[in-house]
Protein backbone atom coordinates (compact mmCIF):
# COMPACT_ATOMS: atom_id res chain seq x y z
CA UNK A 1 0.00 0.00 0.00
CA UNK A 2 1.08 3.57 -0.62
CA UNK A 3 2.11 6.24 2.31
CA UNK A 4 -1.01 8.32 1.47
CA UNK A 5 -3.40 6.21 2.90
CA UNK A 6 -2.51 7.29 6.01
CA UNK A 7 -2.60 10.79 5.72
CA UNK A 8 -4.65 11.50 8.74
CA UNK A 9 -1.73 10.81 10.99
CA UNK A 10 1.33 12.80 10.69
CA UNK A 11 4.76 11.99 11.11
CA UNK A 12 6.92 14.61 12.83
CA UNK A 13 9.72 13.32 11.44
CA UNK A 14 8.75 13.19 8.69
CA UNK A 15 7.18 16.69 7.99
CA UNK A 16 10.65 18.26 9.69
CA UNK A 17 12.24 16.58 7.25
CA UNK A 18 9.47 18.08 4.45
CA UNK A 19 11.19 21.56 5.69
CA UNK A 20 14.85 20.57 4.48
CA UNK A 21 14.42 20.99 0.52
CA UNK A 22 17.88 18.67 -0.66
CA UNK A 23 16.44 16.48 2.00
CA UNK A 24 13.31 16.09 0.49
CA UNK A 25 14.51 15.91 -3.28
CA UNK A 26 16.63 13.06 -2.35
CA UNK A 27 13.67 11.27 -0.35
CA UNK A 28 11.53 11.71 -3.52
CA UNK A 29 14.53 10.28 -5.93
CA UNK A 30 14.64 7.52 -3.50
CA UNK A 31 11.05 7.06 -3.84
CA UNK A 32 11.31 6.96 -7.24
CA UNK A 33 14.00 4.61 -8.06
CA UNK A 34 12.37 2.19 -5.60
CA UNK A 35 8.71 2.28 -7.56
CA UNK A 36 10.93 1.47 -10.65
CA UNK A 37 12.03 -1.45 -9.04
CA UNK A 38 8.76 -3.01 -8.33
CA UNK A 39 6.14 -4.46 -10.61
CA UNK A 40 3.28 -1.96 -11.97
CA UNK A 41 0.58 -2.41 -13.29
CA UNK A 42 0.16 -4.63 -16.49
CA UNK A 43 2.95 -6.97 -15.32
CA UNK A 44 1.92 -10.09 -14.94
CA UNK A 45 3.37 -11.27 -11.88
CA UNK A 46 0.45 -9.23 -10.64
CA UNK A 47 -1.78 -11.69 -11.65
CA UNK A 48 -0.33 -14.46 -10.52
CA UNK A 49 -0.94 -16.55 -7.27
CA UNK A 50 2.39 -16.91 -5.10
CA UNK A 51 3.37 -20.45 -3.67
CA UNK A 52 3.92 -21.41 0.18
CA UNK A 53 7.44 -20.88 1.28
CA UNK A 54 9.23 -23.81 2.11
CA UNK A 55 12.72 -22.99 2.94
CA UNK A 56 13.37 -20.83 5.56
CA UNK A 57 16.96 -19.72 4.38
CA UNK A 58 19.26 -16.85 3.89
CA UNK A 59 17.94 -16.18 0.43
CA UNK A 60 14.44 -15.76 2.16
CA UNK A 61 15.70 -12.97 4.68
CA UNK A 62 17.70 -11.29 1.63
CA UNK A 63 14.39 -11.09 -0.04
CA UNK A 64 12.96 -9.48 3.23
CA UNK A 65 15.32 -7.16 3.53
CA UNK A 66 15.38 -6.25 0.37
CA UNK A 67 11.28 -5.74 0.49
CA UNK A 68 11.49 -4.03 3.44
CA UNK A 69 14.34 -1.15 2.16
CA UNK A 70 12.23 -0.68 -1.02
CA UNK A 71 8.83 -0.26 1.34
CA UNK A 72 10.73 2.40 3.24
CA UNK A 73 12.23 3.92 -0.04
CA UNK A 74 8.92 4.35 -1.77
CA UNK A 75 7.45 5.43 0.90
CA UNK A 76 4.56 2.81 1.30
CA UNK A 77 3.56 0.64 3.92
CA UNK A 78 3.19 -2.86 3.15
CA UNK A 79 4.86 -5.03 -0.02
CA UNK A 80 3.73 -8.17 -0.58
CA UNK A 81 6.35 -10.44 -2.91
CA UNK A 82 4.93 -10.77 -6.03
CA UNK A 83 5.17 -6.88 -6.49
CA UNK A 84 8.87 -7.51 -6.56
CA UNK A 85 7.94 -10.62 -9.42
CA UNK A 86 8.44 -13.13 -6.70
CA UNK A 87 5.70 -16.24 -6.24
CA UNK A 88 6.17 -16.54 -2.66
CA UNK A 89 3.90 -16.09 -0.03
CA UNK A 90 5.08 -13.21 2.03
CA UNK A 91 4.94 -10.07 2.67
CA UNK A 92 6.27 -6.89 4.76
CA UNK A 93 4.12 -4.62 6.44
CA UNK A 94 4.69 -0.97 8.84
CA UNK A 95 0.53 0.28 9.38
CA UNK A 96 2.18 1.85 13.09
CA UNK A 97 5.43 3.37 14.90
CA UNK A 98 6.11 -0.14 16.11
CA UNK A 99 9.05 -0.89 13.10
CA UNK A 100 8.00 -3.15 9.56
CA UNK A 101 7.15 -7.03 10.37
CA UNK A 102 7.34 -9.37 7.75
CA UNK A 103 4.37 -12.54 7.64
CA UNK A 104 5.67 -15.80 5.27
CA UNK A 105 2.77 -18.24 4.38
CA UNK A 106 -0.12 -15.24 6.02
CA UNK A 107 -3.35 -16.83 6.63
CA UNK A 108 -6.30 -15.24 8.28
CA UNK A 109 -7.85 -17.60 11.01
CA UNK A 110 -10.15 -15.13 12.40
CA UNK A 111 -12.14 -12.32 10.83
CA UNK A 112 -15.21 -9.54 11.95
CA UNK A 113 -18.43 -9.95 10.23
CA UNK A 114 -17.90 -5.78 10.74
CA UNK A 115 -16.46 -4.24 7.76
CA UNK A 116 -15.74 -1.07 6.81
CA UNK A 117 -14.82 1.24 3.44
CA UNK A 118 -12.36 3.25 3.12
CA UNK A 119 -10.10 4.04 -0.01
CA UNK A 120 -6.57 2.52 -0.80
CA UNK A 121 -3.71 2.88 -2.69
CA UNK A 122 -1.14 0.47 -4.34
CA UNK A 123 2.48 0.66 -4.92
CA UNK A 124 1.92 -1.01 -8.10
CA UNK A 125 -1.34 1.22 -9.74
CA UNK A 126 0.19 4.95 -9.31
CA UNK A 127 -2.56 7.48 -8.94
CA UNK A 128 -4.87 5.64 -7.99
CA UNK A 129 -7.33 5.63 -5.29
CA UNK A 130 -10.48 3.45 -4.87
CA UNK A 131 -12.89 2.32 -1.90
CA UNK A 132 -12.53 -0.59 -0.82
CA UNK A 133 -14.53 -2.55 1.78
CA UNK A 134 -12.39 -4.78 4.51
CA UNK A 135 -13.30 -6.33 7.36
CA UNK A 136 -12.38 -4.50 10.16
CA UNK A 137 -10.38 -6.51 12.25
CA UNK A 138 -8.36 -10.26 11.65
CA UNK A 139 -6.02 -12.41 13.69
CA UNK A 140 -3.08 -13.20 11.10
CA UNK A 141 -1.18 -16.03 11.47
CA UNK A 142 2.25 -17.20 9.84
CA UNK A 143 5.98 -17.81 10.49
CA UNK A 144 8.68 -15.20 10.58
CA UNK A 145 11.94 -15.60 8.44
CA UNK A 146 13.27 -17.50 10.61
CA UNK A 147 10.33 -20.11 10.51
CA UNK A 148 9.22 -19.20 13.86
CA UNK A 149 5.49 -19.35 14.69
CA UNK A 150 4.00 -15.55 14.18
CA UNK A 151 0.14 -14.28 15.44
CA UNK A 152 -1.03 -10.69 15.41
CA UNK A 153 -4.47 -9.66 16.00
CA UNK A 154 -4.83 -6.47 13.72
CA UNK A 155 -7.93 -3.71 13.73
CA UNK A 156 -8.45 -0.64 11.70
CA UNK A 157 -5.38 0.50 9.87
CA UNK A 158 -3.55 -2.67 9.94
CA UNK A 159 -6.20 -4.99 9.63
CA UNK A 160 -6.66 -2.96 5.79
CA UNK A 161 -3.12 -3.19 5.65
CA UNK A 162 -2.72 -6.86 5.82
CA UNK A 163 -5.70 -7.89 3.80
CA UNK A 164 -4.67 -5.90 1.10
CA UNK A 165 -1.26 -7.61 1.11
CA UNK A 166 -2.73 -11.12 1.31
CA UNK A 167 -4.63 -10.29 -1.82
CA UNK A 168 -1.35 -9.70 -3.38
CA UNK A 169 -0.48 -13.21 -2.76
CA UNK A 170 -3.27 -13.98 -4.56
CA UNK A 171 -2.90 -11.86 -7.70
CA UNK A 172 -5.83 -9.63 -6.39
CA UNK A 173 -5.49 -6.16 -6.79
CA UNK A 174 -7.44 -2.66 -5.09
CA UNK A 175 -9.97 -2.54 -8.44
CA UNK A 176 -10.74 -5.97 -8.48
CA UNK A 177 -12.28 -5.02 -5.21
CA UNK A 178 -13.95 -1.72 -5.66
CA UNK A 179 -17.53 -0.28 -7.16
CA UNK A 180 -17.60 -0.76 -10.75
CA UNK A 181 -17.36 3.20 -11.34
CA UNK A 182 -14.18 3.31 -9.47
CA UNK A 183 -12.64 0.55 -11.32
CA UNK A 184 -13.57 2.28 -14.84
CA UNK A 185 -12.29 5.52 -13.52
CA UNK A 186 -8.96 3.88 -12.57
CA UNK A 187 -8.46 2.01 -15.61
CA UNK A 188 -9.04 4.94 -17.41
CA UNK A 189 -5.87 5.98 -15.13
CA UNK A 190 -3.47 2.99 -15.79
CA UNK A 191 -4.02 2.10 -19.21
CA UNK A 192 -1.84 4.46 -20.90
CA UNK A 193 0.99 3.62 -18.65
CA UNK A 194 0.61 0.22 -19.39
CA UNK A 195 0.78 0.59 -23.39
CA UNK A 196 3.71 2.87 -22.91
CA UNK A 197 5.60 0.14 -21.56
ZN1 LIG B 1 -0.71 -3.03 -3.24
Amino acid sequence: MSEHDHDHEHDPDHEQEGEDPRAEAEAEARRRFALGQIRQYGDPALKLVAHEVVDFDDDLRRLVDRMTTLMHEAQGVGLAATQVGVLRRLFVFEPDEDGPRVIVNPAVVERADETATDEEGCLSLQGVRVPVERSLTVTLEGKDANGGDVRWELDEYGSRVVQHELDHLDGVLIIDRTDDEHRKEALSTLRPRAVLR
